[in-house]
């Protein structure tokens, strides 16, 4: 058995992705494509901060993300922070986010660039 054989058998890593208290999708990531860098990741709002989103990768530490929630923006890092994103400034894949996973994201992006563009930082 070769050892792509044996990981193709291997039965997926489901990550789970929590918004708000909410499990808002799931995804499968086949065994063979596991990376070993991947963490589970924890969302804690700068201002608040209460833990309000989390990815959980199974069996692997918790990496702390300081991020402000929805209800919150304290501006920390400009232009990369938008309120209630639990996209990567690093750069994530985005074709393989779950689709609702998607629409959230769309909507925070969107609503913060209304914001933005009606130039009024402090209305949320
Ligand atoms: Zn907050």
């Amino acid at each position: 058995m070769t050892p792509e054989t044996f990981l193709s058998s291997a039965p997926p890593i489901r990550l789970e992705y929590w918004i708000e208290g909410r499990r808002l999708a799931t995804r499968d990531v086949p065994a063979l494509h596991e990376r070993f860098e991947e963490t589970s990741e924890v969302f804690s709002c700068n201002e608040c901060q209460s833990v309000w989103a989390w990815i959980y990768y199974p069996n692997r530490h918790w990496y702390y993300v300081y991020q402000d929630c929805p209800r919150h923006n304290t501006r920390r890092y400009a232009e990369a922070n938008i309120p209630g994103s639990i996209l990567s400034p690093a750069g994530w894949e985005l074709d393989s986010l779950p689709l609702s996973v998607l629409k959230w994201e769309f909507e925070v992006h969107f609503n913060e660039t209304v914001r933005r563009y009606n130039g009024n930082p402090d209305s949320r």
